[in-house]
């Protein structure tokens, strides 16, 4: 009922002969998968033997066929945004990166914090989005932290959790009545975890760089302060609280240990984060030299991505963090601490970022570069197993907000997205499909591309043939 994609009339697919992943069934194997009349009819020889003549055939040999991917961490920008990004734009982007689904947060303007504008992004999805869009709505009204939003209204309305993502509340006691009134609705929380105070007006990690450069840091402890709030909070109240893209190693090592001792408390990690280093931010050169050594495969010499010092698309809240820190948040999602990952993809426009950084606004866009960057760090590198890997974007966010997606079992919704694990491509800020193009991953060459978007089981996305299959 919270879905508010509009089904359509579509004509049966059967996708032939792709490696089927399926972390909900535990399936890993050649199979073809037949869908019909929006959703999923049947798989293996049955589907094959079902497709009648109408059927249309999509051959996916070498490439993998599984649920479609979630992003439960996207800003869409609407209402009041569509300057950085629009309701079209940031799904047709969600499209291209394989994700069949995303959740929008809402810090937008005015923010999304009472039933009415739950329903305007509503019928906005239902008319204008190209993928599934699931809507949360903030804890306090206007995210100002002070006074709780209607959350049984937003309930109604249709949200799947609560967050004043952009903003962490800061008064604990608000907080703990937020988690209580959440709890009575059977909604998860998802938190912003920043300590004002301690973060202050900082911009970049507090570390070695932030001194070298001369920019204001934005400690971990920041971080850590609310985690270790949130973990005692969610101890008292029993309302889960998710803890939205971590950076910290100190973090994900109070999540390993409150998750357990049973505390309904989990975490996510952003593909930024367990890719880039605050050294990123004294230039490419420096970058490559120490952080980033061994980062991307090397094809015949072919150059490095380059970048400037004090590069505003390396801004974002939270920060990049130390080497350290990249190593623990790989080490979280490989042993489970950390089972979701999202983008936080934040769209801003050129203009806004072509500032000082200082002045810059904090974010970057991410869905078309994020399963490309999970496959490289966490698959490639032997960390964790492919399906492992999609379950992080299917079963994970699937079960924490209690929506009926992430899995291709007989009679779900045709959501369903293919991809090449292997292939070799090269993104370009100029090929996206958002309205903003503050992407840090500019000119990167990547390993694992998506390959065709099914959403209702309608190919909402494609990419042009190159090489005979999809
Ligand atoms: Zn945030």
């Amino acid at each position: 009922m919270h879905c508010v994609y509009s089904a359509r009339r579509v004509s049966p697919v059967l996708l032939v002969g792709g490696r089927i992943v399926d972390p909900s069934q535990n399936l890993d194997g050649p199979a073809d998968l037949l869908l019909l009349d929006g959703k999923v009819a049947a798989l293996g020889p049955e589907a094959t033997r079902k497709a009648d003549a109408k059927t249309e055939r999509i051959q996916a040999t070498g490439l993998v066929v599984c649920p479609g991917l979630i992003d439960l961490h996207v800003h869409l920008r609407e209402p009041g945004q569509t300057a950085k990004e629009t309701m079209a734009t940031g799904t047709a982007a969600a499209a291209r990166g394989g994700f069949t689904s995303v959740v929008c947060m809402p810090n937008t303007s005015p923010a999304i914090d009472n039933a009415t504008t739950v329903a305007l992004i509503r019928e906005k999805a239902a008319r204008e989005a190209q993928v599934n869009v699931y809507v949360t709505g903030a804890i306090t009204r206007g995210i100002a932290g002070e006074e709780l939003a209607p959350i049984g209204s937003l309930k109604q309305a249709g949200v799947v959790a609560l967050t004043d993502d952009g903003h962490c509340v800061q008064n604990n006691e608000v907080m703990r009545r937020a988690l209580e009134y959440a709890k009575m609705f059977d909604l998860p929380v998802m938190d912003h975890c920043q300590d004002y105070a301690l973060v202050s007006d900082g911009v970049m990690h507090e570390g070695y760089w932030s001194a070298i450069l001369g920019l204001r840091g934005w400690p971990a402890i920041g971080e850590e302060m609310i985690v270790a709030r949130n973990i005692q909070l969610a101890e008292l109240t029993g309302t889960h609280i998710h803890c939205q893209h971590l950076s910290a190693a100190g973090s994900v090592e109070l999540i390993r240990e409150a998750r357990k001792r049973g505390v309904p408390i989990s975490g996510e990690a952003c593909p930024h984060h367990f890719t880039l280093t605050d050294a990123t931010i004294a230039g490419s050169d420096l970058f490559w030299r120490t952080d980033g050594q061994n980062l991307l495969p090397r094809r015949n010499g072919s150059p490095l991505p380059t970048w400037p010092s004090y590069d505003t698309n390396l801004k974002m809240n939270p920060p990049l963090r130390s080497a350290r820190d990249r190593e623990a948040i790989l080490e979280g999602l490989a042993d489970g601490t950390l089972e979701i990952i999202g983008s936080d993809h934040a769209p801003h426009a050129d203009f806004e970022k072509e500032v000082e950084f200082d002045y810059a606004p904090f974010g970057i866009t991410g869905l078309e570069t994020e399963l490309s960057l999970s496959l490289m760090r966490l698959v490639h590198t032997g960390k964790l197993s492919l399906s492992d890997l999609i379950a992080k974007f299917t079963l994970g966010p699937a079960r924490l907000l209690r929506i009926a997606k992430g899995t291709l079992n007989v009679g779900a919704d045709a959501d369903v997205t293919v991809f090449d694990p292997d292939r070799e491509w090269i993104f370009q800020r100029e090929s996206s499909a958002s309205k903003s193009k503050n992407t840090p991953f500019h000119a990167w060459p990547l390993v694992g591309k998506p390959m065709m978007t099914v959403v209702g089981g309608k190919v909402i996305w494609r990419e042009e043939k190159a090489n005979g299959s999809v």
